[in-house]
C-alpha cells in the first residue's frame, strides 16, 4: 500500500509534516508547500498509485472519493467558485512526486499569460 521511499506516502504517514486541509480512510488534502494560486492544495489517494496510467479498476471508489472531494473544496472557495484541476502524469509532462495527485488551484488566473489549453 505505501512505498517508504515515496514522500508523499511520508505525509499520509506522518513522518513529514503537512498543513492538513482535509483526510479520511481514502485521501489527503494538503496545501502545497510551493503554491502556484492563493489556494493551491494537492489531492492524493492514500494508496501509492503512481499516477493515472497505474490506476486499475478496483481504484474506482478512490477515484470517486477524490472527486466528491474535489466538489467539496469547490464548494468551499470565495466567489467567484472557480478552480483548475491539473494532474502531470510522467516526469516529461511535470510530475515530480511519483505518487498520483491532483493540483486543486483557485483564486488566480492561471492563464493570465500567453499559454491557454
Ligand atoms: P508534481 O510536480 O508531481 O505535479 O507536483 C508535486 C507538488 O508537490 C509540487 O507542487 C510541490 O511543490 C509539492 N511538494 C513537494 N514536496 C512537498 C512537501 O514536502 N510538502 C508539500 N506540502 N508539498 C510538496
Ligand atoms: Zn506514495
Amino acid at each position: 500500500m505505501k512505498n517508504h521511499d515515496c514522500i508523499f506516502c511520508k505525509i499520509i504517514n506522518k513522518e513529514i509534516p503537512s498543513k492538513v486541509i482535509f483526510e479520511n480512510e481514502y485521501l489527503l488534502v494538503i496545501e502545497d508547500i510551493s503554491p502556484k494560486a492563493p489556494v493551491h492544495y494537492l489531492v492524493m489517494p492514500k494508496k501509492h498509485i503512481i499516477n493515472l496510467m497505474h490506476i486499475e479498476e478496483s481504484d474506482s471508489q478512490i477515484m470517486w472519493e477524490l472527486l466528491r472531494e474535489v466538489k467539496k473544496l469547490s464548494q468551499d472557495l470565495d466567489d467567484p467558485k472557480a478552480f483548475n484541476l491539473i494532474s502531470n502524469n510522467g516526469e516529461g509532462a511535470g510530475q515530480s512526486v511519483n505518487h498520483f495527485h491532483f493540483h486543486f488551484l483557485a483564486g488566480k488566473n492561471l492563464y493570465g499569460g500567453d499559454f491557454k489549453l
